[in-house]
């Protein structure tokens, strides 16, 4: 610049002799003979590191809370807007919490400020353990906090994201406080609002997540509520399935299912796919889509799971002692069972337990599993594969399935999703994608079942095309293990029933 133009000027941070860092500001001018070249540089420092320190302190006094250290209300707005125009451009959700102490104030007046000050700064700590780091947790006043959440793929999931974090909260500050050997106890009461569901602006989303914290004042404290009314039901719902569901074990209140599998030529039994079912005290049978999704973002998948594959295992055993002629139990597994560290030592406990043939288990992934983290996925493939087990890929087609992927992973069988089934064989867009896995998969050398089969149409046409075996309401609805023992002994189906 000082070539180009004979000056220059900014900020240079250097070293003194002694080490200490100091910041200037410094003008540069250079000085040219007649032809125009440098003869001289003019160098001008002025010394600002004072003024630099005040800057900055000044800064955290305009945008920090002194007492917390936490981002203050202006910096929040801020923070917020941003968040809301790249939320605009990304076509993402965000969830506001507002939180109000509840009975702060007497705290304050009974026990002095400086108490009623420590309890704050422990209360922002335990706001700062409950978020991740790239959520903003900031003070507006007094005993008022806000958490902003983005990046929330929809407003359900912002919906969701925001009542674990709620009661995240609640529950870090019901844990006792130790303020001058005495312990206090407090709660606190939370308002949610998700934009852009319930505003478009930083004002609106402030002040409609404030009015739902009054609504949680009204309605006793110590509890979450959401801006809109209709999120509230679907909220405090999702709640109780997930804490019905933690003690849905212990009551008893899970039973497989089985939908027996046949092979396309012939329509003989070739084996059973276990499906979960839960029946609930007073909602009575909940369908596993209703379900699952909940188990899998808990991790009570994990517990869950062991049960179904403990107990899917138990039967075969138990139908292969009374001599039923059973070949195969399939067993779906979620994705987050499949990449918990201890999957592979849990299927061959449970195979020695129950004492089944491994090749006669089938453990049945989805495709959002082979596309993540490939090398744990392959290593833990070849594993079960060493051990004998089988492998068959779920919903086929509905993911993001790579030809690349399926040749390198040591998969048995595709089930060709029943999406595709459902308009067979009249749908000729579908009955060329069935065609067309049916005959990939037998080019890869791997097995295909069609599922969801409820017509004698659509057995026709995946006859005619050679789909190996078939599932589906046509042959058999999946039932208890009571009932498929009846059905095996008594009926051996065939093209004409
Ligand atoms: P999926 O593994 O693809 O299972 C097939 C689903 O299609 C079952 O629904 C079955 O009842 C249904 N189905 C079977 N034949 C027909 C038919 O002819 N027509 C129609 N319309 N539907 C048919 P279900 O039992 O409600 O299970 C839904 C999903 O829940 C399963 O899909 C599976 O992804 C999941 N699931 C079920 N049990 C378990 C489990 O134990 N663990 C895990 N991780 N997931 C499970
Ligand atoms: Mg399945
Ligand atoms: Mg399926």
């Amino acid at each position: 610049a000082v070539l180009k133009d004979s000056y220059w000027q900014g900020e240079v941070h250097y070293l003194r002799k002694n080490g200490e860092e100091r910041v200037s500001w410094t003008g540069i001018s250079a000085t040219r003979s007649r032809t125009g070249k440098v003869q001289n540089l003019i160098i001008i420092v002025s010394d600002i590191t004072e003024r630099k320190v005040i800057e900055r302190r000044i800064h955290k006094l305009a945008y920090f809370d002194p007492l917390t250290g936490l981002p203050n209300r202006s910096q929040m707005h801020e923070r917020l807007d941003q968040m809301v125009t790249s939320a605009r451009q990304s076509n993402t959700h965000i969830a506001v919490l507002f939180l109000d102490l509840d009975r702060f104030k007497p705290i304050n007046d009974s026990m002095g400020h400086p108490a009623g000050d420590r309890v704050l700064k422990e209360v922002a700590n335990r706001l700062q353990n409950c978020i991740k780091r790239q959520d903003l947790v900031s003070r507006m006043s007094g005993d008022e906090f806000t958490i902003a959440l983005s990046d929330q793929k929809s407003a359900d999931s912002a919906a969701n994201t925001a009542v674990k974090v709620g009661e995240r909260i609640l529950h870090a500050l019901q844990q006792p406080f130790f303020i001058e050997q005495r312990e206090l106890f407090l709660t606190g009461s939370i308002g949610i609002a998700i934009f852009p569901h319930d505003g478009q602006t930083v004002t609106e989303l402030l002040k409609n997540s404030d009015m739902a914290m009054y609504h949680a004042k009204d309605d006793g404290r110590n509890n979450v509520q959401f801006f809109d009314e209709h999120m509230n039901k679907k909220a405090v719902e999702l709640l109780e399935i997930e804490n019905d569901l933690r003690y849905a074990i212990e009551r008893n209140e899970l039973e497989l299912y089985y939908q027996p599998q046949y092979a396309t030529a012939d329509c003989r039994m070739q084996g059973v796919e276990a499906l979960l079912r839960w029946h609930h005290g007073d909602k009575g049978m909940v369908p596993p889509g209703n379900f699952i999704p909940i188990i899998e973002d808990t991790g009570l998948i994990i517990p869950i799971g062991e049960w179904v594959l403990r107990q899917a295992c138990t039967d075969m055993a138990k139908w292969q002692k009374s001599g039923l002629a059973i070949d195969r139990i399939a067993i779906n597994v979620s994705a987050r069972q499949f990449k918990q560290p201890g999957f592979i030592n849990l299927v061959q406990e449970v195979i020695e337990e129950t004492g089944i043939d491994p090749h006669q288990l089938e453990l049945e992934l989805t495709e959002s599993i082979l596309i993540d983290d490939l090398e744990h996925t392959l290593d833990v493939l070849n594993r079960l594969r060493a051990m004998g087990v089988r492998m068959a890929i779920d919903d086929f087609g509905t993911g993001y399935s790579s030809l690349n992927y399926l040749k390198q992973f040591p998969v048995d069988t595709l089930k060709i999703d029943q999406s595709f089934i459902r308009s067979l064989p009249h749908n000729t867009d579908d009955a060329q994608i069935t065609r067309t896995i049916i005959s990939m998969a037998h080019n890869l050398g791997l097995g295909v079942i069609a599922e969801g089969v409820e017509t004698k149409e659509q057995l026709e046409f995946l006859q005619q095309t050679q789909c190996e075996e078939i599932q589906g309401f046509y042959f058999s609805k999946p039932i208890p293990a009571s009932q498929l023992i009846e059905y095996v002994t008594q009926r051996t189906p065939s093209i004409e029933s």
